[in-house]
């Protein structure tokens, strides 16, 4: 989700946004906010490469299972324990640090959507954004990608009940 929401979308809270010039800080600084550790060393190769899997990824929020079955196949997506004590990765073992990335957030997709719950892949409805969203609402009701959207989506439907 960080990947499509920080490199892809090109509409954010009724705003356009141009994909960032610079990748790579835009990825450390998203890491940065959510308080997650980068771990890796990313090049600006790596960021650029990231940003094609986040165009890979995306339809996979608007239920195209067939894009996401072919990002697995490109990136080797295959279960692999890797480390002492072992941790469960989808990627092989020699992948390098895009291939791997690929590889375990396609999986991550694929197994929400294989366990059925693909409907809480979200991308957000309100008009002029496109961030994409897990639902974790108990009846997959959430809509939006957050408050500004609802609130804004709410004002356009009001005024347009107004005008008729
Ligand atoms: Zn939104």
């Amino acid at each position: 989700m960080l990947l499509v929401n920080e490199l892809h979308v090109t509409h954010v809270r009724g705003r356009r946004v141009d994909p960032p010039a610079d990748r790579r800080a835009a990825l450390e600084e998203a890491f940065t906010r959510q308080e997650r550790a980068l771990d890796e060393v990313l090049t600006d190769e790596d960021a650029d490469r990231l940003a094609d899997v986040a165009a890979e990824l995306h339809p996979a929020f608007t239920g195209d299972v067939a894009t996401l079955n072919q990002a697995l196949v490109r990136h080797a997506a295959v279960p692999s324990l890797h480390g002492d004590p072992p941790v469960l990765a989808f990627h092989a073992p020699g992948a390098d640090l895009v291939d791997a990335w690929a590889a375990d957030a396609g999986t991550a997709l694929a197994m929400v959507i294989g366990v059925g719950q693909g409907r809480r892949l979200r991308s957000c409805e309100a008009e002029g954004c496109e961030l994409v969203f897990f639902d974790v609402t108990r009846n997959t009701s959430r809509r939006f990608c957050g408050l500004s959207c609802q609130n804004r989506a709410k004002a356009t439907a009001y005024r347009a009940r107004r005008r008729t």
